[in-house]
């Protein structure tokens, strides 16, 4: 089957006896045991529910792993997945990491579970390389990474990590599987925030953790019934609604974000764009990711001026989030990056960065420059 058939055909049981052709919600704390020694499939939500099972199994398929596991938040799903690792051991992160990692690595992890991480620029390989220890556990990185659009080769460092015994995470957030698979190029570990592309709509929170290894699997899966965080049956439901979408949307707003981007090549008040085929490692070559997605960012070099567009733009949402069917705007030094230390963020205070939606591009173009047409009048 091809991708856009076997998303719309996933089943995830064929046991349902009123053969519903939509996974059923689960809305039930607690499952009725035949007799006191019942070894049923499920017996509290918390553990397990059969509309979880489904949006975990379905994920899964999509990362083409084989175990997949659903959090209440991508946050909830990465703080579930620090839970395999150990005080004083160590972690390897990408100097480039969403701005709610980087507060857990280093609001929670360093200071109440002691847990080293080392932060380095996962492409300069001598720092890499030399930030390896041997209580060094995983590598967490995104590529490409958020707002800046960095790339890093999966498949490379998957080697790096593999002879290290190190395991590899990374967080494909931002492309989805749709575009990229990262554990077919060898890392252990995806995470997923599925508020974004995986539901698309902006109207659940979500998170996954999919892995092959089945020794992991059992940890994770003891981690998220010790932890209570497993993502509910009703957002559980909404997700795997979502999915079903999941090609049509990221191809739709991938095409939308390259008409917005030639338009953005144009406009003489934008400094520097940011899109993974204009980052100075993007290799047309690696073939890592069939696409690019529908994030762009851009400065201004003029942050008074790039808070102008921003409240000038009517189509455009206001939000911290991305990968909806509606686009939005966000200024991540001032948002979803602001839980950072300033000493320690790689992000200019001016970046915009847009996440594009479903809706027609010549409308988003146009909107765009209305914004930026006042906000030039208005920083003059
Ligand atoms: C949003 C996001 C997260 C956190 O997910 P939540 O669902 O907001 O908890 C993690 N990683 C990346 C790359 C994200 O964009």
């Amino acid at each position: 089957m091809h991708k856009h058939t076997s998303l719309v055909q996933f089943t995830a049981e064929d046991n349902d006896p009123y053969r519903a052709s939509s996974v059923p919600i689960y809305q039930t704390a607690t499952f009725r045991l035949d007799h006191l020694d019942s070894n049923q499939e499920y017996d509290y939500t918390r553990s397990g529910n059969p509309t979880r099972s489904a949006v975990e199994k379905q994920v899964a398929v999509l990362e083409n792993g084989r175990f997949g596991f659903g959090f209440t938040s991508g946050m909830a799903a990465i703080n579930a997945l620090s839970g395999i690792i150990k005080a004083n051991e160590h972690i390897i992160v990408a100097d480039d990491l969403y701005g709610g990692t980087h507060r857990l690595l280093h609001k929670r992890l360093i200071t109440h579970r002691n847990i080293e991480v080392s932060v380095v620029d996962i492409n300069n390989h001598d720092q890499f390389l030399q930030a390896f220890k041997p209580n060094t556990r995983m590598v967490l990185l995104e590529t490409p990474s958020n707002p800046l659009h960095k790339i890093v080769d999966i498949a490379q460092i998957a080697e790096i990590t593999a002879a290290k015994n190190v395991l590899l995470a990374i967080d494909n957030t931002f492309l989805s599987p749709w575009l990229q698979q990262p554990l077919n190029l060898g890392a252990d570990i995806v995470i997923h925030s599925a508020t974004k592309f995986l539901s698309g709509t902006g109207d659940v929170s979500g998170g996954f953790l999919v892995v092959n290894n089945a020794k992991l699997a059992d940890e994770i899966k003891f981690i998220q019934n010790a932890e209570g965080s497993a993502l509910a049956p009703f957002d559980a439901w909404l997700i795997l609604r979502g999915i079903k979408t999941l090609g049509l949307r990221v191809e739709r707003q991938q095409a939308n974000a390259l008409a917005v981007l030639e338009y953005l090549k144009t406009v003489p008040v934008i400094d520097r764009l940011f899109y993974p085929t204009l980052s100075h490692n993007y290799n047309p070559t690696l073939t890592q990711a069939s696409g690019s997605g529908s994030l762009i960012s851009f400065t201004t070099n003029n942050q008074f001026l790039s808070e102008q567009i921003i409240n000038n733009l009517s189509l455009f949402n206001i939000t911290v989030s991305f990968g909806s069917v509606h686009s939005s705007i966000s200024m991540p030094a001032r948002m979803s990056h602001a839980s950072i230390d300033k000493h320690l963020r790689h992000i200019p205070e001016d970046l915009l960065r847009l996440s594009i939606g479903i809706e027609d591009s010549n409308d988003l173009i146009a909107d765009l420059a209305t914004a930026i047409s006042q906000a030039t009048i208005r920083g003059l």
